[in-house]
């Protein structure tokens, strides 16, 4: 039997890189498609002149022609320092990079996954969020460029579904942590872990009665891969659901670095959703998945990481 051949798009990123991993370990070719904007070669950099492994500088906005059998289309900046640095070019990545993948699937006949968001959800009416929530996003805040290009993705997706058969899969991916988060990343929890690192007090945006519920990344990578070889199109949910207000998270990471620690309060970001928890059923019952890691012990080789590259 053939090798497949897998295009990973935003594959020098956090979640990406991972990904990456897994299906070089699986034997398969892998073409990791990044323009670094929050990515990094590093990232990567253990395969490289590996023969089953290409590297592609790129952006999506643009099209490109390849030969691939599988689409794993993840590139999006995700912390929203990241994607509202430029928000015209984060709708334009969702928009524009979505509409180019799903056109190169079409054309060579590949199945596409979409790495969308519980950011569809936006501030939620309905808790814990399931698949059929339809979601209560603002689409003129600081946040819609993410949200809504991630919603216009998903519909682009099941347009090409249904006008030209192409095979999708589409993930609404919630919270998601681990090793290869950037430093600088912004999202709380590398943020956190961070700043307890270098001693800082840690920054909890509004009083911390948020919750989200975070998911270990290789947790996530593992749901990824059984719904691009399952049947299911989704939308499907992927993420723990465990849920946590912020103030507790701050604890823990504290607890674990430094009990010391003050924990600030500084203004809440407009729009900042209140509450996060992911209904799993669908994911369970179609893919056999749940999450196996649970924050406490996601944390471990988290903080081992940012020790590791704040050493450096
Ligand atoms: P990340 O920022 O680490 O990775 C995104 C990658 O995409 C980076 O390598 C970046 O350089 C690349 N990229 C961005 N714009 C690009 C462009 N125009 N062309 C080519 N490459 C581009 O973020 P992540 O956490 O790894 O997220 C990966 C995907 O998963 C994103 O699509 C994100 O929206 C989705 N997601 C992630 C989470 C999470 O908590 N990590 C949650 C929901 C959804
Ligand atoms: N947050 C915080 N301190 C930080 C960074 C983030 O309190 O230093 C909060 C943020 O306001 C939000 C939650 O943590 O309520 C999760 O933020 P993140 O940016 O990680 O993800 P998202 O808001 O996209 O879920």
């Amino acid at each position: 039997m053939s090798l497949l051949r897998h295009l990973v798009t935003g594959g020098a990123g956090f979640v990406g890189s991972h990904l990456v991993d897994r299906l070089m370990q699986a034997g398969d070719e892998v073409i990791c498609l990044d323009n670094y904007f929050t990515g990094r070669k590093a990232n990567v950099a253990r395969w490289i002149g590996h023969p089953r492994f290409e590297l592609i500088r790129h952006d999506v906005t643009e099209p490109i022609r390849l030969e691939v059998d599988r689409i794993w289309h993840l590139a999006c900046p995700a912390s929203p320092v990241h994607y509202q640095f430029n928000p015209i070019k984060t709708a334009k990545t969702s928009f524009l990079g979505t509409a180019n993948m799903l056109g190169l699937a079409k054309r060579v006949g590949a199945r596409l996954l979409l790495a969308s968001t519980s950011e569809v959800y936006g501030d939620p009416e309905v808790h814990p969020q399931p698949e059929s929530y339809r979601g209560c996003v603002n689409t003129i805040g600081i946040r819609s460029c993410y949200d809504e290009g991630k919603r216009i993705a998903e519909t682009l997706c099941f347009d090409y579904h249904r006008m030209h058969g192409v095979a999708i899969r589409v993930a609404r991916i919630f919270n998601t942590y681990g090793p290869r988060m950037l430093p600088n990343d912004g999202r709380v929890v590398s943020n956190f872990i961070v700043q307890a690192l270098r001693g800082e007090p840690l920054t909890l945006y509004g009083d911390g009665r948020q919750t989200r519920s975070f998911c270990y990344v290789d947790d996530l990578v593992e749901g990824l891969i059984r719904l691009m070889n399952g049947d299911h199109t989704g939308p499907i949910n992927l993420g723990n659901p465990g849920e946590f207000t912020i103030r507790r998270l701050a604890e823990l990471v504290r607890d674990r670095i430094d009990p010391g620690l003050a924990l600030i309060e500084k203004p809440l970001p407009q729009d900042d959703p209140m509450q996060r928890q992911p209904v799993i059923d669908l994911a369970l019952r179609e893919l056999g998945w749940q999450p196996a890691v649970p924050l406490e012990r996601g944390l471990e080789p988290t903080i081992a990481h940012f020790r590791e590259v704040l050493e450096a």
